[in-house]
């Protein structure tokens, strides 16, 4: 992994802590979000290492991973953290910051398949357009 100045953003990570309300220097990295993640297979950095990279400001890492957006924000993590750290809202952070930042939803209704129009429970459609877009 490369780290340059440019991925140790510090006004990222103060708006992170705003929006969530987390303070991810409580984590003290005992893994115990990521055995407990029921999509950390599908993941590129898991949960606990999501955290880890935000400790030492490599923002970039965590906004250009696959894993904030396969979060699928179950909070399973939050409830075994020792440290009372909610990931799931820090997922829910970034994952709002880049969409602010990039201008755009990152789903649109017109993208979506129709098998998934006509077969998503609406529950299901309403959870992930307040996750993938604005
Ligand atoms: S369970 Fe909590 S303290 Fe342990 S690694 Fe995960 S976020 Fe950090
Ligand atoms: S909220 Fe996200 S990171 Fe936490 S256990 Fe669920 S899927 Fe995994």
């Amino acid at each position: 992994m490369k780290v340059t100045i440019e991925s140790l953003r510090s006004d990222i990570l103060k708006d992170i802590a705003d929006i969530s309300g987390e303070n991810v220097a409580e984590c003290y990295q005992c893994g115990k979000c990521t055995a407990a993640c029921p999509v950390n297979q599908a993941m590129d950095i898991l949960p606990h290492q999501v955290l880890r990279l935000l400790q030492l400001g490599l923002v970039d890492e965590v906004m250009n991973s696959k894993t904030i957006w396969i979060c699928a924000s179950c909070f399973t993590c939050a409830g075994r953290c020792p440290r009372d750290v909610d990931l799931a809202n820090v997922m829910e952070a970034v994952r709002v910051l880049l969409l602010r930042e990039r201008g755009a939803s990152r789903i649109k209704a017109e993208d979506m398949p129709e098998i998934l129009r006509k077969g998503m429970p609406e529950q299901g459609i309403v959870s992930g357009f307040r996750k993938y877009a604005k």
